[in-house]
This record gives structure tokens, sequence and C-alpha cells, in this order.
């Protein structure tokens, strides 16, 4: 099968969270099992360059329609740590990509409105005729839109649109001028609610319903979170739009790169270890405690990895903070958040607790510390608002960091209670709560600590049977290639 990545985001060269992980190792994954895997990209200025091997222009001269004119696009290709990847450079005064941050800006829809349109002319003008096109999140809603209103019917009739919502609360909603500026110009016909109308805002288009409608399948990242979308408050408005599209809608639980992510090999920690074997782990947390200027002792060690965002329940990733502290535990926290607000409170925060020798916080994103967090630490806090898969506990159970999560999600698919559970004991990883608040996150913490405290074997089997859950790509893969299946043209 021939398969066409559009996205956004693609781990390493260009991530903000989880999307770009999703698209290199589910690209990863189908490509190992024989298929041709294409990435389009843009080809942003703050990519992370020097992980793109041979970057060679590969396509000269693309002129991209644009608000009845047309802008000219340089189409770049390179390897991405073995993903064939294409990067669409605009020239314009517009200067869609060269921001220095991937998102965050007024014109966000007309950017990725723009991209949208020129991954499709790219296609289109190189002859690229994929099985399937798999766009992802908000930033390509527009590319099924676009493949079955014009493309279609100029040659690439064949061509069918798997789209995977990686979260339902960015929808990119914007104006109708920006729908037409991409040559979708009839707002008889797309602003409607049955199209493009956004659900509450009637004045604007929806970019996510777009690609709702428009595609042959749409799958979001947990079997538990496509329930909740269909069945609670959490479908931010698109609940009817996949009512009435039930048929194509499923939940698939991403995969881990099982490749980035192993504690046997990874480059970027002090120690090496396996479920069989965890002596490494000891050394890692020992390196991750030096880094961070952590004093050492017999205690545990919790941290946090992600974005700093109310939707990660920041209000209880603050309280367990303090209650790790407080209760002789150690707290390490790496995150970032575009909200100048939310990043000015945490800087705040460090300031504060700077000279504190049993919590760090690391303000910023990088790979290399995210790795030897989750090597060091013995366990992770997810006490997320909603999750709509959540990859930071799945690579916490790989490296044997206990993951303490609230029951929500993606969270539900992939943690399951040491005490209260409807899983068997031996598949039991990890402790789950409930509520919002912050008794619910002090009594998992609290019996996670005393298990730590108490019954160190039984913690560390219990963080063995983690580390040998799979929670690899072979089973998402599998999905995936099921689902192109059932839609591609016969
Ligand atoms: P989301 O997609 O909502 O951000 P996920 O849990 O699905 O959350 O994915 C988060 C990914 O981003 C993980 O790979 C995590 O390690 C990474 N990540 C998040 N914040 C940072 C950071 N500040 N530094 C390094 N990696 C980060």
């Amino acid at each position: 099968m021939y398969v066409v990545v559009v996205a956004s985001e693609c781990a390493p060269v260009a991530k903000v969270g989880g999307l770009a992980d999703v698209v290199f190792g589910l690209s990863r994954e189908l490509e190992i099992r024989g298929n041709a895997v294409e990435i389009i990209l843009p080809k942003y200025d703050c990519l992370w360059y020097d992980q793109i091997w041979g970057l060679t222009v590969a396509y000269e001269n693309l002129w991209v329609p644009w608000h009845g004119g047309a802008i000219r696009c340089t189409v770049f290709f390179g390897f991405v740590h073995g993903r064939k990847c294409f990067f669409i450079d605009p020239h314009s005064d517009d200067n869609f990509f060269n921001r220095g941050i991937f998102y965050g800006h007024y014109d966000d829809p007309e950017r990725f409105a723009f991209f949208c349109r020129a991954a499709l002319e790219f296609m289109y003008k190189s002859d690229k005729r994929p099985d399937v096109i798999h766009c992802h999140d908000w930033q390509t809603g527009l590319v099924p839109v676009l493949l079955y209103e014009i493309y279609q019917h100029i040659g690439m009739g064949h061509q069918r649109a798997c789209y995977t919502i990686h979260n339902f609360r960015h929808q990119g909603t914007c104006g109708e001028d920006v729908l037409w500026g991409t040559g979708l110009g009839d707002p008889g016909r797309y602003f409607v609610q049955e199209r493009l109308q956004d659900t509450f805002n009637l004045l604007a288009i929806n970019m996510m319903k777009g690609g709702i409608v428009y595609s042959n399948a749409v799958t979001t990242v947990s079997p538990r979170h496509a329930w909740e979308v269909r069945n609670t408050d959490l479908d931010c408005g698109l609940g009817g739009t996949l009512y009435t599209h039930r048929d194509k809608f499923s939940g698939v639980l991403n995969g881990l790169d099982y490749e980035q992510w192993n504690p046997e090999t990874d480059p970027w920690i002090a120690g090496h270890f396996t479920a069989e074997d965890m002596a490494g782990k000891a050394e890692a947390k020992r390196a991750l405690r030096e880094r961070f200027f952590l004093r050492d002792a017999d205690v545990p060690l919790v941290s946090y990895v992600g974005r700093l965002d109310s939707q990660k329940g920041m209000h209880l990733v603050r309280h367990a903070l303090f209650y790790c502290i407080e209760n002789g535990a150690q707290f390490v926290l790496l995150g970032s958040s575009p909200e100048p607000d939310t990043q000015a409170h945490f800087r705040h925060l460090k300031g504060q607790l700077n000279d504190n020798p049993d919590c760090h916080l690391e303000i910023g994103f990088s790979e290399q510390l995210a790795h030897q967090i989750y090597a060091g630490a013995d366990m992770i806090v997810v006490p997320s608002m909603y999750e709509p898969c959540g990859l930071t506990q799945m690579i916490g159970l790989r490296y044997g960091t206990v993951p303490v999560v609230r029951s929500v999600g993606g969270l539900v698919d992939t943690v399951f209670d040491v005490d209260n559970s409807d899983r068997p004991k031996a598949e039991r990883n990890g402790f789950v709560f409930d509520d919002v608040d912050f008794a619910a996150i002090e009594s998992a913490l609290a019996r996670a600590l005393k298990l730590w405290r108490d019954k160190p074997k039984a913690f560390a089997k219990l963080a063995a049977t983690g580390m040998a859950q799979d929670y690899s790509w072979n089973v998402a893969g599998e999905h995936y290639l099921d689902i192109y299946e059932r839609i591609r043209a016969k």
C-alpha cells in the first residue's frame, strides 16, 4: 500500500507534542510492514535541521493557488531517521513558516489552510497517487475537503482520506475568507452545519469538522477517548457530527516507538536496563539527581514531563510537587507552554524553589532531558483533565517509571490500578485516581510512595510489569492497515 501522511509535526524535526511521535512512529511501523510511506510537512525555519539527512530540492516552482492568485513554493526532500519527508517552502510576503515557532500566530488558520492546498497541489503535480492520504488534527482538516471538492475531479479520483484527531480542543475555527483562499469559494455549499460551519460560532468555519465530514475514515487516539467524545462534553461541540458519521469513526490506541524509547539502548541515559535487570535504572536516577543538583538520598523521585497546559491538570501537577516534597519524596518537572501566563507562573515557582534540594523545575523543551527523566524517575504523574491518548505514561511504563494517572481518555486504556482494577493482577501497572481535587491525587500518590518505601520488591515488580507490556506500534499499525484496506479504492 502507498500512504502519504500530511501533518504539521513529525518527531524529532518538528515536535510540539504527541502528534509528532505518532506521525513518525506510525510511518515507521507501516514501512516495516512493507508499505511505501511519504510524509509532507511545512518547511519551518525552526525545524531541527541536523536531524534531516540529504536535504535537497525535489520540486521547484510549485505554484499553489491562493486567494485567486498563486504562491510559488519549493519542495525539499530529506530523510528523517529513515522516513521519507517532503518539506513545503512557500515564497511570499506572508512568510508562513518562518516564524521561529510552530504554532501560536494570529494567522495560524491561513498558514495551515495554505499548507493543505500546497500538499495536494504537490501530490497532483508530481503525479503522486497514494492509496491513502492520512492527515492529522485541525491543521490538515482541509486536505480531505480539497481532495473531494477539487482534486478528485482533476485526476485524483482514487485517493482516499483517513483523518486522525489527536486533540478535539483545537479545531481550527476561522473566518470564511480562509476557504476562499484555498479555492473553496462557494459559501452556500460549505457554510452549512452538515459541512464546515462551526457548531457554536455560526459565523466561523471549522476545519476539523471539514476533516470529519469529508474523510473516508476518522479515528481518534484511544478507544476510551472515542467513547468520551461521543458521549460526554469532551467532544468540544463535534459530538453531533461524530454521531452522523459514526460508521466511519473509531478509536485506535497510539503506539510508542520502541526503537526511540528503549531503556536498553537509549544513548541519552546514564545506565541501561531491562525488565529483568533494573540495575542501570539506579545509575540513571543518580545521574538525574546530579544533573538537577538534587540531594542523593534513599527517597523516591516523582516526575512530570509535558506541556504546561490546563489540559494536563496543572493545578494537580503543582499540588503533586508540593505534596511530594512535604512527604519525603523528590520531584522533577520538565515542561513548556506557549501561553506566557502559564510559563511565567512556572518560572516564578522555579525561582521560589530554586534552593530546595528535593525538587527541580526545568522550563523548556528538551528531548534529551525528557529521556533522562523517564529513565531516572521512580514515578510519573499524569493528572490530566482530558487526555486523548497520552504518551508520557506509556513512555514511563517502558522505562520502569510507575505512572500515577487520572482515569480519563487513553490513560484508562493503558494504566491499571494496582489495588482497584477489573484487570487481572498480573496486568496491573500503576496508580489511578478519578476526581480532579487535591484529595484524589494525594491518595494515589500516598499509596505509591508507601509501596515504594514499605514494599520495595512489590514496587519493583510493578515497574517490571509495565516494562514487559507491549505498547509498541505493532498492534496499532495492524489496526491502521485494516482501516486503509477497508477504505482504499478497489
Ligand atoms: P500531548 O500530545 O498532549 O502534548 P502526549 O503525552 O501525547 O501529550 O505527548 C507528549 C510528548 O511530548 C511526549 O513524547 C513527551 O515526552 C514530549 N514532551 C512534552 N513536553 C516536553 C518537553 N518540555 N520537553 C521534551 N519533551 C516533551
